[in-house]
């Protein structure tokens, strides 16, 4: 029904009336719910009566122009507006007026916002001229319900118009943003008495969920997420979408509710199947009247992101610190690029030393911005905001380019050069193709590369390891000298040491300073010593930074480290004051940083509990423990707390001995080949995925590293690491099957106990069986399900299932299976024993699909 016709049917109804008072007297007199007077010279009006509380524009007296403005923006249906402006509109008023010598008397109908933020059909006129009793210079508005009228016409059609459907999203059924906000804002703005909040829900790494399930199952998502939402709607309280995985809502303030909303949606991803890494996260603000609904939602975003942050708290409660966090973050990232355009961002150089002859073989280029008043910011205050928001990148691009333009400056001056070190930040690894930038660089400026040394953060390496590592190796390849830095800072491992290629270690004592006491103090110095015994054993030369006293200094050269960048002998200096320094080839060593090649690691040392601190064990190394390998038995025979809880098994401890009976059959083979490998190749190790069994049967994945150590009373001793990646592989395994069966319904199988155990981990094949979801899971795995299948082809998928379990051969085979009402439906079983990845052994997967 368009609005011509509900023009059409008003016009009719009103005027076929026989009517004896005049067409005023039946206006004030009728069912009206607002009435003003509109005073087109003063451009002010004057309401005269409203319904309290029904609709939703705010009845005050002020200019007329306002009040029209709010009202076509929030008052009126959006497709409507064209209507109430040709009503409305002062400039057309004002024209008819001065033009009309007769009573003016016009009307139209259009949908008009209720407080609640519903639309209601009104009919609205204007009246004007002194016989009618209107004052010069005014129109009288008066505004009705017409909406039971029309209803009574044309039934419910009209109120499930197209406009209700339009302003919904398709998709999940809830508000779309434009309706969300103008409906939030009027809930807001007529509920002053209660605590409105705004929540913003977002689902965490949704575009792995497409990626993953694939589209049809991301949206059948977001449908049933605006499906809670939607049942949570009542009075006051509305779900809105706003694309992509991001929904809101506005309610009055109740956590108990939010929670609620919260867990429902948390059931509804786990029921996929899948709960990792898909969790939601709320933010909520409360909202205040009168500030801009969007303003408003930006501060549930913030705390939304915050949510998302959390592991444990996924529900934040805007409050002002966030925001002001984020506002100083802003601030201090805009004086900073300020401050790079107006070459306030320099770097100051210190030296690297050979601590024997106290000469200079290196140094590291460090950051300073020096602000309007000539102070000195150091970087800690603002590279950490700038890595967060990733503008670290424009920092770095700009000090590497610096410092190779200096470098080349003093080759082409013919001065003592050494090379300098830049540091490389790990966003900058994912922002830019860095390899490319430094090869650039040193075209530009034709330096070589042995100029130039890549300091990368131990951090780097938690992300993605491998890229990093491909990254490293291609530097080097063009002639770059590459350094960890930071070493020792959480991430150390023996793993990474040996895995990684570099040219030189940097390891940060000031980590390990902890206090004034003798005790703990000797502690920190044992653990240094023990991560430098570690890194001699891949022959990499080390730099100890932070060493600012001379007892530090000779103790480090005792444990045989040559190289020292710290305060005791320099600190970071302006470019003058190092070009000074470097003025005296006294002060020059041009050897660079060597290691003596077979500096021998000494086994017995390792062995020897006195020697190595259970610090180091516990939190420096890793999870590691020593294995004892004779006869086709291997024994763990030390181990440390990480080792320990990393396996986390029941019952480790009375499984130290021949720990390969705990391995399946299938992979012990592998277990041995790990071992031979290490043996062969020291300095490498070996590494690579093994299963092993719970006491209680069900299998776990781990991914072993081995070292040798060498042979003691006739056993080959190993050290080595484990790290539990059951639940990785699990996973991993289930996404793969998913994409491979996408059309069939997929389970897990395994025996325990010589009875068949399927578990359903997707469907598809529901609807050609004629049951849902639950039942064929219930069937599946009380064994119901075989009753549909006649008896001579059951025992032969009995058998082909054993078989295949036994031999870890895949096998597909065709059956019939009975449906409830009688039909056969033919189905093809395939097998597919999962070996080749780091997955639970003994599991494997049967996919049904309809032929
Ligand atoms: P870093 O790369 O580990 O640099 C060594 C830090 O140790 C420097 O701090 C240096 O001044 C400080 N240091 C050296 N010797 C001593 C000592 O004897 N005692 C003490 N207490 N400190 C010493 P700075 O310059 O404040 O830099 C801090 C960190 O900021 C750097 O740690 C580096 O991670 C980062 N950084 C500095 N400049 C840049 C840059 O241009 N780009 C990137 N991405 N990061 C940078
Ligand atoms: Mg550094
Ligand atoms: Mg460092």
């Amino acid at each position: 029904m368009t609005s011509y016709e509900v023009s059409k049917l008003f016009y009719d109804m009103f005027f076929s009336n026989e009517r004896t008072l005049s067409l005023a007297d039946w206006l004030n007199n009728s069912l009206c719910e607002e009435i003003g007077d509109i005073n087109l010279e003063k451009d002010n009006f004057k309401s005269l009566y409203h319904l309290e509380g029904k609709y939703f524009t705010p009845i005050t007296d002020g200019t007329y122009k306002s009040l029209y403005n709010f009202i076509i923006h929030h008052s009126v249906h959006p497709d409507d507006v064209k209507i109430f402006t040709e009503l409305m509109d002062p400039a057309f008023l004002k024209e008819r007026q001065e033009n009309s010598k007769t009573p003016n008397f016009r009307f139209a109908q259009f949908r008009y916002r209720l407080s609640n933020g519903s639309w209601r059909w009104v009919e609205q006129c204007i009246l004007s001229g002194r016989e009618n009793g209107i004052p010069d210079n005014v129109y009288r508005f008066y505004v009705f319900d017409i909406e039971n009228m029309l209803q009574k016409e044309y039934g419910n059609s009209l109120v499930n118009d197209s406009f209700i459907e339009e302003e919904k999203n398709a998709l999940t059924g809830v508000y779309n943003e434009r309706h969300f906000f103008s409906l939030a804002q009027s809930i807001v703005d007529n509920n002053r008495d209660q605590r409105i909040c705004l929540i913003k829900l977002d689902i965490q790494h949704f575009k792995f969920f497409d990626e993953w399930y694939g589209r049809e199952k991301g949206n059948d998502l977001l449908k049933k997420i605006g499906a809670i939402l939607r049942n949570h709607q009542k009075e006051n309280t509305i779900a809105g979408y706003l694309g992509q995985d991001d929904f809101c809502m506005a309610l009055p303030f109740n956590m108990e509710e939010i929670r609620q909303i919260y867990e429902e949606v948390r059931n509804e991803i786990t029921s996929f199947g899948f709960s990792f890494g898909f969790n939601p996260g709320i933010g909520v603000v409360i909202a205040t009247p009168d500030e801009d609904i969007t303003y408003t939602f930006d501060k549930a975003t913030i705390a939304a992101s915050e949510a998302k942050k959390s592991s444990q708290n996924r529900i934040v409660v805007y409050s002002p610190e966030l925001h002001t966090k984020t506002d100083n973050e802003f601030k201090v990232i805009s004086a900073f690029m300020k401050a790079l355009q107006n070459n306030q961002i320099v770097f100051y150089l210190q030296p690297q030393c050979r601590i024997s002859t106290k000469k200079i073989v290196g140094a590291e280029a460090l950051t300073r911005w020096i602000d309007n008043d000539g102070k000195v910011i150091p970087p800690l205050e603002f590279i950490p905001v700038l890595e967060k928001y990733g503008f670290i990148t424009d920092l770095d691009k700009y000090i590497w380019d610096k410092v190779a333009q200096w470098l080349k400056s003093q080759v082409d001056k013919g001065a003592n050069v050494v090379p300098v070190s830049v540091n490389v930040s790990q966003v900058d690894i994912y922002n830019i193709d860095i390899v490319e930038f430094f090869d650039e660089l040193i075209k530009k400026y034709h330096i070589s590369p042995k100029l130039l040394k890549i300091e990368i953060t131990e951090s780097s390496f938690a992300e993605d390891t491998d890229l990093v590592i491909s990254i490293i190796t291609a530097l080097r390849e063009r002639g770059f000298l590459v350094m960890m830095d930071d070493f020792g800072s959480g991430y150390s491992s023996l793993n990474m040491l040996s895995n990684i290629n570099f040219d030189v270690i940097k390891l940060d004592s000031s980590f390990f300073k902890s206090s004034n006491n003798i005790n703990e103090y000797r502690k920190t110095l044992n653990v240094l010593g023990s991560i430098i015994n570690m890194t001699k054993l891949i022959a990499v030369p080390i730099i100890v930074e932070g060493i600012e006293r001379q007892d530090q200094c000779e103790f480090l050269q005792n444990l045989g480290v040559r190289y020292i960048q710290g305060y005791y002998f320099y600190k970071p200096m302006p470019l003058e004051d190092y070009e000074k320094l470097m003025s005296n080839s006294d002060n020059v060593d041009n050897s660079g940083f060597v290691v003596k090649r077979n500096e021998q690691f000494r086994i017995r040392e390792f062995l020897d509990k006195n020697i190595y601190s259970d610090a180091m064990l516990n939190n420096v190394i890793g999870p590691v423990a020593i294995y004892s390998y004779k006869n086709n038995s291997v024994d763990i025979v030390r181990f440390n707390q990480q080792f320990y809880e990393s396996v986390g098994v029941e019952g480790f401890h009375d499984r130290l001995v021949g720990i390969e009976q705990f391995v399946p059959d299938f992979d012990r083979k592998n277990l041995f080949r790990l071992l031979e490998e290490a043996k062969k190749n020291s300095l490498q190790g070996s590494k690579g995925s093994l299963r092993f069994y719970r006491p209680e049967g069900s299998i776990m994945t781990y991914i072993m590293n081995f070292w040798y150590l060498g042979e003691q009373e006739g056993a080959d001793r190993y050290y080595g690491s484990a790290n539990n990646v059951t639940d990785y592989a699990n996973l991993q395994q289930q996404m793969r099957l998913i994409s491979k069966y996408a059309s069939s319904s997929i389970a897990f199988y395994k025996r325990i106990d010589g009875k068949s155990v399927f578990t359903l981990v997707a469907h598809g094949l529901e609807s050609v069986l004629n049951m849902n979801k639950e039942t064929l899971q219930k069937e599946l795995s009380d064994e119901s399900f075989y009753k549909r299948i006649d008896n001579d082809e059951l025992m032969k998928i009995k058998q082909i299932l054993d078989y295949s379990v036994a031999r870890h051969e895949f096998y597909s085979f065709d059956f019939s299976a009975k449906l409830d009402d009688g039909n056969y439906v033919r189905l093809e079983m395939k097998a597919d024993p999962i070996l080749d990845d780091p997955i639970s052994g003994y599991t494997y997967v049967v996919a049904l699909r309809a032929k």
